[in-house]
């Protein structure tokens, strides 16, 4: 097969490989979609990886084009996506269906060879099946997806209340979604980029603002009925933004870091007081798993697509680009003219 292979920093060659081995209890699945995460980004372009050689890539959807023996509940021609964390099953966390914070986990594309690739072989336990009339681009969207409702449940999620969105990528863009679904009353998104704020509101956000503009968070607040939000999700990993979160949650209210943080983050005691002030309740989300595994986020994020109420935007895709220009997209991402998530497509149409 050919695949995307990293060498070495920024060294991205697309090239011949052996395909991998059906064994027993693994599937053998045709690759047609693979999206780029963000977490992909320092593991090519900063030394990020866990090794070298690797094919990275852990957000896709494709075809099962084998079975292996001990395979019942998949079968040849199924449409899937990869689940792509591998908890042990064995430690405390794991047994209390913790999977995310397991500490001797496997992950499809930073661990193991992933989907920036025609064909992965996984475990059958690592392959959700998704209905046929769900497009492939869609789908190898689930996994930030996800990410997304993941989030939503830490904070115990209740109709009726205010919801705020610092960052405006695929993960916001998704929560926005789902939060309207769940019955927020309002939800407002903030982004760096006019696009984005755009888009924010076409998937389901009252408002938007911009973090480039003076007052902001005062705007949002008035716009809020002069309170801070219920619930703030931080999904941009930069420290504006979550100290933003500590200024925009409301008395009582409740904030999530989804992002992850790259740099030092420095608060004043002014803005971190706003802690004890508010008597607002922190937390962070990893990944979206829940007991039974893979847990109900994956079960429950394929309804919402199925029933339109969480959607696919193709504007939610800057660009798609065939597998064999990976090096290409991550060019792009170097000179930071990426606006929305990026596809590989890894079979070439017939
Ligand atoms: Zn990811
Ligand atoms: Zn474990």
């Amino acid at each position: 097969m050919r695949a995307s292979i990293l060498y070495g920093n920024e060294d991205l060659r697309y090239e011949e490989c052996e395909t991998p081995k059906v064994e027993p209890g693994t599937v053998l699945i045709r690759i047609e979609i693979t999206g780029i995460c963000g977490s992909d980004i320092p593991r090519v372009l900063q030394n990020g990886a866990h090794f070298y050689p690797i094919i990275l890539g852990h957000e896709f959807s494709g075809v099962i084009e084998e079975v292996g023996e001990n395979v019942s509940d998949l079968e040849v021609g199924d449409h899937v996506v990869g689940i792509p964390l591998m908890p042990c099953f064995e430690c405390e966390d794991c047994k209390k269906g913790n999977y995310s914070l397991c500490k001797h986990y496997d992950f499809v594309g930073s661990r193991r060879n992933g989907s920036y690739a025609e064909y992965i072989v996984l475990p059958k336990e690592n392959v959700y099946k998704i209905d046929k009339s769900i497009p492939f681009e869609q789908a190898a969207m689930f996994e930030p997806a996800t990410v997304a409702l993941h989030a939503i449940r830490l904070l115990d999620f209740n109709p009726g209340k205010t919801v705020a969105v610092l960052g405006s990528g695929t993960i916001g863009l998704f929560m926005i979604q789902i939060a309207k679904s769940l019955g927020a009353s309002r939800i407002v998104a903030f982004s760096r980029s006019e696009k984005k704020l755009n888009l924010a509101k076409r998937v389901g956000a009252d408002e938007s603002y911009s973090t480039l503009e003076d007052n902001f968070i005062d705007a949002a607040k008035k716009f809020n009925g002069n309170k801070g939000f219920d619930y703030v999700f931080e999904t941009a990993g930069s420290t504006e933004t979550m100290k933003y979160a500590f200024e925009l949650v409301g008395n009582k209210g409740k904030v999530c870091l989804v992002g992850t943080p790259t740099k030092n983050l420095e608060f004043t005691p002014k803005l971190w007081e706003n802690l004890n002030r508010k008597e607002f309740i922190l937390t962070g989300s990893w990944m979206s798993y829940s007991a039974p595994y893979p847990g109900s986020e994956w079960k429950d994020i394929e309804q919402l697509f199925a029933t339109g109420k969480v959607k696919y935007y193709p504007e939610m895709v800057h660009k798609v680009f065939d597998l064999e220009d990976a090096k290409d997209a991550f060019q792009m991402y170097k000179e930071g003219t990426v606006k929305g998530k990026i596809l590989l497509k890894c079979h070439k149409s017939k």
